[in-house]
């Protein structure tokens, strides 16, 4: 849910992730459905998609022993490392200078996979496919998926949910990079991976899509419309949605 709170001049908003790659990815009128607590209701292919997560993780938990990590090792740019699945929360933090409003935007997540390889950092996000076939022709993934990653690779980071200043924690790299693996929801196989360097094209793709999140949310500026069919007869949101075509 996205949420507004004010102290003195500054205008707090915040939201998870998913809501911020959710709305500028795939359709920005689920920001004022979002802000009223609208919750879609869990799909089938959700609920598969979980369960397929926590078996992952369960499979990780006992296939692999991690060593534990060193805050040394963690400042070491040199030193590869790597957390357990589902370890690491991502918070991202923006402030935003607007004539009439100071705005700080937080963004909450809990990260898939998380490592640093060859001086690397390298965020991965797993998509469990009912039909992972449906992603033969694409040649890069859905704008919602790289807003995730994105959203993840430019955030602090803690093994807590809900953490304190001190429980943040940066990771020194050299270069940023994101793996999007389209997983087989049955075997969990991977069926493709969409891998990329972030680059200043990115960045500024993720800078402008979090000042637009901001605004609309804020009331500054209006939702636009996909005007896609399609879109919204497979949103999950549509039955709340006065926007529907
Ligand atoms: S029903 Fe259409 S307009 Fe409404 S939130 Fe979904 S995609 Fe957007």
């Amino acid at each position: 849910m996205i949420k507004i709170s004010k102290d003195d001049d500054i205008t707090f908003l915040n939201a998870s992730v998913t809501d911020f790659a959710d709305s500028l990815g795939y359709c920005e009128y689920k920001i004022p459905l979002s802000m009223k607590g609208i919750r879609p209701k869990p799909t089938q292919s959700l609920i598969l998609g979980t369960k397929a997560h926590r078996a992952e993780e369960k499979y990780e938990k006992e296939h692999v022993e991690f060593e534990p990590i060193s805050e040394e090792q963690i400042d070491d740019k040199e030193e590869d490392v790597e957390f357990a699945r589902e370890n690491i929360y991502s918070t991202l933090m923006m402030p935003f200078e607007f004539p009439a409003n100071n705005v700080l935007l937080t963004l909450s997540g809990r990260i898939d996979k998380i490592l640093r390889v060859d001086e690397t950092l390298v965020v991965q996000d797993d998509k469990f496919a009912g039909r992972p076939q449906t992603y033969d022709n694409k040649t890069q993934p859905y704008p919602s998926q790289l807003l995730q990653v994105l959203a993840y690779l430019n955030s602090s980071y803690s093994s807590k949910r809900k953490p304190r200043a001190e429980d943040f924690f940066e990771m020194p790299h050299s270069q940023k990079q994101w793996q999007i693996r389209i997983c087989d929801r049955k075997t969990r196989e991977t069926y493709k991976v969409f891998s990329d360097y972030q680059d200043a094209f990115s960045l500024h793709y993720l800078h402008v899509s979090l000042q637009k999140f901001t605004t609309i949310s804020l009331g500054m500026s209006k939702p636009e419309h996909h005007n896609s069919h399609q879109k919204c007869n497979a949103c999950n949101l549509k039955s709340f949605c006065e926007h529907m075509i």
